[in-house]
């Protein structure tokens, strides 16, 4: 039972089942109001959070930045040690925060714990990169002279997170910006409180056995008007990482454009998968379904279109009904569930408008789509078309909307007309067309994939996408470089001052 899980794992997380103060400044204690947090699974209480007041936001934000100053000094790789150390103390409680991530999100047990082991592959890359964080030697035209590039700290590191991937975004973020010499500062969504809690409890433990001030992992607690519109307002915070809704990066991109601060912006996504006549149709019905139902529709990378070649759309379509009546929807606890609730009651009520909105424009519901109790819903196929404006929009729950091509060209403009650009993927055994999707006229998105669906990403690639999912890029590759300060520094070692495109100067 949920209530029988949380009495199991609490303890080890450093959880109280009555009451937890959502605020961590080094010290938690929090004064606003307490909130009572329920599990989607049964709609039963987990626990009680103490939300963040303006004036704690503003204590956070000032041991945030105390602290920074400390870590800064730090050398890369001793900071490195202390990221080895967090990814250790991961390892240990990977069943139980794994377990807790079902309890609060809903996710079943697989993912919750694949989220967890995310966190742990991250802290490993750091740990590497905290050895790697090199600038360039650049030729000068001017003798004696040398030229460098370097990258330095840029302080406080400000992180907005959704509900959906509760403590990985975190990880992608604190793990990199804390190797790279920064303390963050970290908003989770309200939707889950205490995963975020039982982070920074872990962080904190390994910041104190290391002599560490534990401020640098700071915690806020609150909703987006309170707490999230201070942060990205704060200059104190260099950067402003935010993950959600468009709408919210708009918002969070305006107000921190307003201080020419910088933001990182990991924004919805609206994700197709193109099906082409020569696909392996095995591999595709199990690439849709994960991409589609997994995580109950609530990826960012969730597949929301297929685009399936006339010639083979029946045959795949009668396949996937057939899977999605197969799917066992119900307690993500139970290991065989692959479809568990929905995060909210507004969550099922998208789902059903969307539905309603798809119907209206002339969408045929090809299997599932019907509310159950709770917070359950059985994933849908509906066949739609692609300008259609609730096709054009990301709705966080498990619809996959379904239309068949005759050319590839128009494929790909297809899966290019959305105004999202996080993740795509095509089915294909023919050469030309896997390349002709990768080349410059293929998927407009950040992330392109041949024979893997469009979620599931690892995390040695730089994860994000372009257009309105915000152009930002965490994770792997070399996106630690948007946690850090670039300075270009000039020595000159001669006794003369030449100056740079052979200017003189006075005598
Ligand atoms: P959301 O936008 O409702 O909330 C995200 C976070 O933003 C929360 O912490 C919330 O409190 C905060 N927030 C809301 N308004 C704010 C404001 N005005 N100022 C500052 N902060 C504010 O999103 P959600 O429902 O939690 O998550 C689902 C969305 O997140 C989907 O659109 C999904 O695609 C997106 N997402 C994107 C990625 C990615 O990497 N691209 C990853 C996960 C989720």
């Amino acid at each position: 039972s949920v209530a029988g899980v949380a009495r199991a794992i609490f303890p080890e997380l450093g959880l109280s089942a009555k009451s937890n103060a959502g605020v961590f400044d080094g010290a938690w204690r929090a004064s606003g109001e307490t909130v009572e947090k329920c599990s989607p699974i049964d709609g039963k209480p987990l626990a009680r959070v103490r939300h963040a007041t303006g004036e704690d936001y503003e204590r956070v934000a000032a041991a945030a930045q105390r602290a920074g100053l400390a870590w800064r000094e730090v050398p890369a790789p001793k900071r490195g040690e202390v990221v080895r150390q967090l990814g250790n103390a991961l390892r240990e409680r990977k069943a139980a925060l794994g377990r807790l991530v079902s309890l609060e999100a809903g996710k079943i047990i697989a993912e919750g714990e694949g989220e967890v082991q995310e966190m742990i592959d991250i802290c490993d890359f750091a740990v590497g990169l905290s050895r790697q964080l090199h600038g360039l030697t650049i030729a000068s035209e001017r003798p004696g002279h040398r030229m460098m590039e370097q990258w330095h700290p840029l302080g406080v590191v400000g992180i907005i997170s959704a509900f959906n991937f509760p403590v990985a975004v975190w990880s992608w973020n604190s793990a990199v910006a804390a190797v790279a010499g920064n303390a963050t500062l970290w908003k989770p969504s309200e939707k889950t409180p205490l995963t975020a809690i039982a982070c920074v409890k872990i962080a904190e433990k390994v910041c104190r056995a290391n002599g560490v001030d534990p401020a640098i992992f700071g915690l806020v607690i609150g909703d987006g008007a309170t707490v999230g519109e201070r942060l990205a307002a704060d200059r104190r915070v260099a950067l402003v990482s935010a993950t959600g809704s468009t709408r919210m990066g708009k918002r969070v991109g305006e107000v921190v454009a307003q201080r020419l601060g910088r933001t990182l912006l990991e924004l919805g996504g609206n994700n197709a998968i193109i099906v082409a006549p020569s696909a392996d149709l095995e591999l595709a019905v199990r690439g849709i379904l994960f991409g589609a139902v997994g995580t109950a529709g609530q990826r960012c990378t969730s597949t929301r279109r297929l685009i399936v070649h006339e010639s083979v759309k029946d045959k795949l379509v009668a396949r996937l009904v057939a899977a999605y009546g197969q799917l066992s929807i119900g307690n993500p606890l139970q290991r065989r569930t692959l479809v568990g609730p929905l995060i909210d009651e507004a969550a099922v009520a998208g789902m059903m408008n969307a539905l309603a909105e798809a119907k209206r424009s002339g969408g045929t519901i090809l299997c599932g789509g019907e509310r159950r109790r709770g917070l359950y819903v059985s994933p849908c196929l509906v066949e739609a078309r692609n300008e259609w404006p609730v096709v054009q929009a990301e709705t966080f729950a498990p619809i996959l909307y379904v239309m068949s091509y005759r050319t590839l060209e128009e494929a790909i403009a297809w899966q290019n007309a959305v105004p999202q650009g996080l993740s795509s993927a095509i089915f294909t055994r023919d050469l030309r067309e896997a390349e002709t999707f990768l080349s410059a006229r293929g998927s407009d998105c950040g992330i392109a994939n041949v024979n893997i669906g469009t979620s599931g990403a690892e995390i040695g690639g730089a994860f994000g996408g372009e257009k309105e999912t915000g152009g930002g890029r965490e994770s792997g590759s070399d996106a630690w470089k948007a946690y850090m300060r670039r300075q270009t520094a000039t020595v000159n070692y001669s006794d003369a001052l030449p100056l740079a495109q052979g200017i003189t100067f006075g005598a």
